[in-house]
């Protein structure tokens, strides 16, 4: 039997997981506070729900999506929230980013009600969400993992099992902070070469090949050097991990300096940009302050898997 699925949080990155349990032949029922986001998912065949309890009751498990651990306990746990609407023995699949801390304090919310957690956030971006090949990272009961894996594999192409309930949260800081120090790495070392006279496309190309490669350099740079930044993801968000790590970092008496040096750069970059850009932007903070920009050629406005 096809299992079915209420799906909350239908953003840049949920809209995307969504839309792969679709395509995956899973019944969906959506909810965002954003009527256009729904109807971008009714389209592809979902059906409506007018609020997260109806659509929790008609699907029997739920996934969220969600932007901070306050507005996913709004929707777990507030007036027409998923508690209201969960049968008993039903999931709550969390896809959101969050610390240790919070996903372990919400999961104990819906466990006072009868109801099991799997957190399972999400890394690798929307460009490898919208094709189903994002990677998922598990933390919760083995059993219940099994139990969902289905949908999990429809939206995820590669999934890892972290351990029980918070394991996953602290891996997924771990990994975005890694990726937001190289990002600002990418962004000096790409200033390096246009200030030092090089051919930006060819440095580009050359890091690539190099040791100095990674994964953001490999697709944000690209953007970067195309000028668009449009990566799907915001200086908020980015500034909400590196709390989480930081916070981590202080718990458990990890000096963090890059960690911390790059949070104070992104509080730069939202001061200058706003909390809603991209986080890409975070390289034109260099481009602005240097008055340089690192444009060229033959690359695109926004990434393809
Ligand atoms: P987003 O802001 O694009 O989407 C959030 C969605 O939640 C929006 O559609 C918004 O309308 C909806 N929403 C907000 N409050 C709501 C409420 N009370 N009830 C119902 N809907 C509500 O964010 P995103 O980029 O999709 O990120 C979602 C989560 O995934 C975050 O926790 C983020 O850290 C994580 N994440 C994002 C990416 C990415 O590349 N965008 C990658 C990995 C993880």
């Amino acid at each position: 039997m096809t299992q079915s699925y209420a799906f909350i949080g239908l953003g840049h990155l949920g809209g995307h997981l969504a839309a792969s349990l679709l395509r995956n032949g899973f019944a969906v029922t959506v909810f965002d506070r954003d009527a256009a986001a729904m109807e971008r998912l009714v389209s592809l065949g979902a059906t409506a729900a007018k609020n997260p309890a109806e659509a929790a009751a008609c699907a029997g498990n739920a996934i969220t999506c969600l932007p901070s651990p306050k507005i996913s306990e709004a929707v777990l746990a507030g007036p027409g929230g998923l508690l209201e609407g969960l049968p008993k023995g039903g999931a709550w699949i969390e896809m959101s980013t969050n610390g240790r801390d919070e996903i372990v304090r919400l999961a104990a919310l819906a466990e006072a009600k009868g109801l099991e957690t799997l957190e399972c956030p999400v890394t690798g971006g929307v460009h490898l969400a919208a094709v189903g090949k994002i990677t998922a990272l598990v933390g919760g009961d083995a059993a219940l993992y099994e139990r969902h894996r289905p949908a999990i594999e429809a939206m995820c192409e590669k999934s890892f099992l972290m351990g029980p309930l918070g394991s996953a949260a602290v891996i997924k800081v771990i990994t975005n902070m890694l990726a937001f120090i190289h990002l600002v790495a990418a962004g000096e070392a790409l200033m390096l070469a246009r200030k030092g006279g090089l051919d930006l496309a060819q440095a580009y190309h050359a890091i690539v090949a190099s040791s100095g490669n990674s994964f953001v350099h490999e697709t944000e740079s690209q953007l970067v050097l195309n000028g668009s930044y449009d990566i799907g993801f915001t200086m908020d968000l980015a500034l909400k991990d590196l709390g989480f790590a930081q916070k981590m970092a202080q718990e458990t008496g990890v000096p963090l300096d890059l960690a911390g040096r790059v949070a104070a750069i992104f509080q730069q970059g939202k001061a200058a940009y706003g909390g809603s850009a991209w986080s890409t932007m975070i390289v034109k903070l260099l481009e602005d302050a240097v008055g340089t920009d690192l444009r060229a050629p033959g690359f695109l406005a926004k990434l393809e898997a």
